[in-house]
């Protein structure tokens, strides 16, 4: 049953092969199986997962599903849930009880999805390797000695090692794509604006998205029909008609257009890296698309741009963490100075810090010019390379990460080698284009990804792609040994 997709799940549940208690019952039987070697998960919500798959099981014999109803969802610790601890990864929000539940869960649950639970992540959702959570490290279940990337790393190794069949994430600089390429599976960062916000806890306001998680694109879209729409409560949620993206899937794609940023495969990316996602290219040429190579010559800026833009944000976002009204408060304070300093201090880990004091640097008086206004110069010139290239093409591929799965503990010490792991996926989030990852292949036994770019709010397009790709061939079904005992 765990191998199976969402679109297959949904489609056993309406023939009544399965109840959706039944369902649940079953993944909640897997986490507690293999998530203790996992880690996955910060909070499992059982209790109120099998409550909401009764509902399910009463509306679908009713004839009232919706897109989503019964099937089994995780989300990402970032997404506010009434009730339901909202950590973020962090032991400042350790304690925190959301008190209203995110747009994004709130419309999942609208249509029927059942909570597991929430997915472990990077403190913040900052990082590239679920190392800097405060639950601990996630375990890649490709190899239980390398990380699953990040910062959706519970997310993607929940999905990979078949622990739950979808999942939400959130996409700052690269963590649905990176973890989903290091994991074998699907994901999409849709179009900034795409998805609300509302209740998804902010790290960098302007580059933050969330998007769908799955083992296919055709999940993946089937969630997005669910999670996409404009927000009233979130002012940068854009009024844009949503897509059938369902409908798309399965769109001729002969004529269609691919650009190859040369960008994109350096000589000195690794040549296994590169094989696998030009292999993918060309199983889409045999479809009848049509390849041209393209260049985006400022995207070598993207990486320092994003880490002077996404830390200003941060140090601005995370200021609300002050002891008094959100989160950890340190014991006996002498005074509010000290109670702050201490409270900030013991809740926030070394790499929150860290982008803390860059960002409060970067936007002080003296250096604002020096540093945030050009990188915010920089960013302009990414999205203009962007844009001239979809004058000329339809999307844009090139390999999701520049290596498979590391070790744990290999880049820690390291954080510019670890930032370099999203050298790939930064500047879509810098233009607030969508880009989805899928499974094209492995090596050494780890999966590696390839990312398709599309223009704004060409989701569709993307995932039309990713699936008949998908329909090609069968990387994406390939599931790890572990887990797989039952
Ligand atoms: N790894 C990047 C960072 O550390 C991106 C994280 C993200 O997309 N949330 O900021």
């Amino acid at each position: 049953m765990h191998n199976k997709t969402l679109t297959e799940l949904k489609a056993g549940l309406a023939a009544g092969d399965f109840s959706s208690r039944e369902l649940t019952e079953h993944f909640l039987a897997r986490i507690q199986q293999h998530d203790g070697e996992l880690n996955s998960f910060i909070s499992v919500t059982a209790e109120q997962a099998l409550a909401q798959a009764d509902a399910a099981d009463t509306a679908l014999a009713a004839g009232n599903g919706g897109l989503l109803t019964g099937l089994p969802i995780a989300h990402k610790d970032i997404f506010c849930t009434e009730g339901v601890r909202t950590s973020c990864g962090s032991k400042m929000l350790d304690s925190f009880i959301a008190p209203y539940t995110a747009t994004v869960v709130e419309k999942m649950a609208a249509e029927g999805a059942v909570m597991l639970g929430k997915t472990n992540m990077d403190e913040f959702a900052m990082g590239s390797s679920n190392e800097t959570s405060y639950y601990g490290p996630v375990k890649n279940p490709w190899d239980l000695e390398r990380v699953p990337g990040g910062s959706s790393g519970g997310a993607a190794a929940c999905l990979g090692a078949r622990l739950a069949p979808g999942a939400t994430g959130t996409d700052t600089g690269g963590s649905i794509r990176q973890p989903a390429a290091l994991n074998n599976i699907t994901g999409l960062k849709p179009t900034y604006g795409r998805v609300s916000r509302w209740g998804m806890i902010a790290f960098a306001s302007s580059l933050d998205q969330a998007g769908p998680m799955a083992q296919s694109a055709e999940d993946c879209a089937l969630m997005l029909q669910a999670m996409a729409g404009h927000d009233q409560r979130d002012s940068t949620s854009l009024d844009e008609k949503v897509d059938d993206y369902l409908g798309a899937l399965n769109n001729d794609i002969s004529g269609l257009t691919i650009g190859i940023p040369e960008e994109f495969f350096p000589d000195t990316l690794d040549g296994a890296i590169a094989d696998n996602s030009r292999a993918a290219i060309r199983e889409l040429e045999k479809l009848g698309a049509k390849v041209v190579s393209v260049s985006l010559p400022s995207i070598k800026l993207s990486v320092p741009a994003y880490y002077v833009i996404a830390p200003a944000e941060a140090s601005s976002n995370l200021s609300r963490f002050d002891g008094v009204r959100f989160g950890h408060r340190c014991d006996d304070p002498k005074d509010l100075e000290d109670l702050y300093k201490r409270s900030r201090s013991e809740g926030f880990g070394d790499e929150v810090k860290r982008r803390i004091l860059v960002g409060a640097y970067a936007l002080s008086a003296g250096y604002y010019d020096a540093y945030y206004r050009r990188a915010q110069q920089v960013r302009r010139l990414i999205r203009d390379d962007f844009a001239r290239a979809f004058e000329k093409v339809d999307v844009l591929m090139g390999p999701t990460a520049p290596e498979t799965a590391f070790k744990l503990g290999a880049k820690k010490d390291d954080p510019v080698s670890m930032y370099m792991a999203d050298v790939f996926t930064i500047g879509v989030n810098l233009a607030g284009l969508p880009a989805l990852s899928m499974p094209t292949g492995f090596i050494n036994g780890l999966p590696t990804g390839t990312q398709v770019i599309g223009n704004y709010f060409r989701e569709g397009q993307i995932l039309n792609v990713a699936h008949k790709y998908q329909q090609a061939t069968d990387w994406h079904k390939q599931a790890p040994a572990f887990g797989g005992d039952q």
